[in-house]
């Protein structure tokens, strides 16, 4: 059987690791000259990461990331602690695998580099694809330079503006969700040691929050900053933003997050974008995997690691079917009840994080604080269907 990938993100590179584990030749077309990821942080919760381990990246990736000791939520302004559960060896011990914080650009590069040694011609840059035709035996793409592939079965990875779903199910656009989000790379010597948590920590505040952790064996530190506003909608991971709006959007917050914009040389800025849950992934031979297919609020830190989650399944739903289409049937009904749960969480999750009103504040986030204090388990219970989820087993 022979796999065309449209896309060389992380979802369609992790689809061409899985494909060729499971034993099927696969050819993967990405549209950029190289393969590059933005300079920022990316979180990969335990779910995700046992599918690079059972890839055999472990060691890999390990050497780039950074662990963190302690999922957290704290308060913007006074940056009191709300709750904090370890993460660093409780993630081993509770869901069978690290949590890792990696820079995008190490996480790219470690998988290209595995694909590379394991299927040396599989990759194709500067192949932009413009749309597919099936026939009942084979699937051909058409790429604007003229040319032309054909294989048994197309994996649309193509992101969330994907070409393949909007020939497959019609081309409507995404929805703007109010959300603007800041992205900035600091490195930790220009912080003062211990400011930032060595954790995942969630900032709350009125219509935005932020986020820290440290990337590359501490080396970095990731700042993402979401502010509701419907006034700027461009989505672009290189589009710059100005340090002073940034300033003026975390003004009044906790030491640590003001600290670090003051250190901010370059800052960008997104128009976050999702979908709703879709009706359906696949046609015939031809189907979807990751943005392309969900898209979603990067409020759980989940688009990238449900990518890989997808990747697996695909892989392993085709590696020994007779009947693909069907194969691809499965596919989708194993994994959309779960990608739309975390679609529909993630919106979720910004009425928690943005809580204008103090009255709003106390009633939401005292109970949480109580709980944590009086029974800590409780907030790694609410957690444990997103991150004990093992795809592999
Ligand atoms: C601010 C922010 C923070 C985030 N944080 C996290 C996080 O912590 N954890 C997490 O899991 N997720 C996170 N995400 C989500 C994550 O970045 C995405 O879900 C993930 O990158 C999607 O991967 P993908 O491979 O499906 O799509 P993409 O990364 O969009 O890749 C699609 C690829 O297809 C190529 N392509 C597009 N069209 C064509 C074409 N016509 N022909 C050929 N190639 C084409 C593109 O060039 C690209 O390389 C975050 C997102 C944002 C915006």
């Amino acid at each position: 059987m022979k796999a065309l990938i449209a896309g060389g993100g992380i979802g369609g590179v992790t689809a061409a690791l899985c494909l060729a584990d499971a034993g099927i030749e696969v050819e993967l077309y990405e549209r950029a000259s190289v393969f590059s990821e933005v300079g920022a942080g990316i979180q990969i919760s335990p779910n995700g990461v046992k599918v690079l381990k059972r890839l055999g990246l472990a060691g890999a990736l390990d050497a780039v990331a950074f662990r963190p000791e302690a999922l957290e939520m704290r308060l913007g302004r006074s940056g009191m602690r709300i709750f904090s559960i370890p993460m660093r060896d409780e993630a081993v011990r509770r869901y069978s695998a690290p949590y890792y914080h990696i820079h995008r650009a190490d996480l790219m590069r470690v998988l290209v580099d595995a694909l590379r040694t394991r299927v040396p011609n599989a990759v194709h840059l500067d192949k932009e694809v413009q749309g597919y035709a099936q026939l009942n035996d084979s699937v051909t793409l058409a790429f604007t330079d003229n040319t032309r592939a054909t294989g048994d079965v197309l994996i649309g990875a193509d992101g969330i503006h994907s070409r393949i779903r909007a020939q497959m199910l019609g081309d409507a656009p995404a929805r703007f969700t109010g959300n603007v989000a800041w992205r900035v790379v600091v490195p930790a010597p220009k912080l003062p040691e211990k400011l930032i948590p060595p954790t995942a920590c969630i900032w709350v505040g009125p219509g935005r929050h932020a986020v820290t952790y440290y990337l590359r064996r501490g080396e970095l530190i990731n700042f993402v900053g979401v502010v509701e506003r419907t006034d700027w909608q461009y989505e672009s991971w290189t589009e710059r933003g100005d340090q002073r709006d940034l300033a003026h959007d975390f003004k009044g917050w906790a030491k640590p997050i003001t600290k670090l914009i003051e250190q901010a040389a370059d800052c960008y800025r997104w128009a976050l974008f999702d979908r709703d849950p879709l009706e359906e992934w696949c046609r015939g031979r031809v189907t979807l995997l990751g943005d392309a297919c969900h898209s979603m609020l990067p409020f759980l830190a989940q688009g990238a690691v449900m990518s890989i989650e997808d990747a697996w399944v695909l892989s392993r739903q085709l590696k020994s079917a007779r009947d693909i289409p069907a194969a691809l049937k499965s596919y989708e009904a194993a994994r959309k009840p779960r990608t739309s749960r975390v679609q529909l969480g993630a919106r979720k999750q910004m009425g928690l994080y943005h809580k204008r009103s103090l009255p709003a504040q106390v009633a939401t986030y005292g109970p949480v604080w109580l709980a944590a204090h009086v029974m800590p388990s409780f907030v790694h219970t609410r957690n444990d269907w997103l991150y004990s989820h093992d795809v592999t087993a």
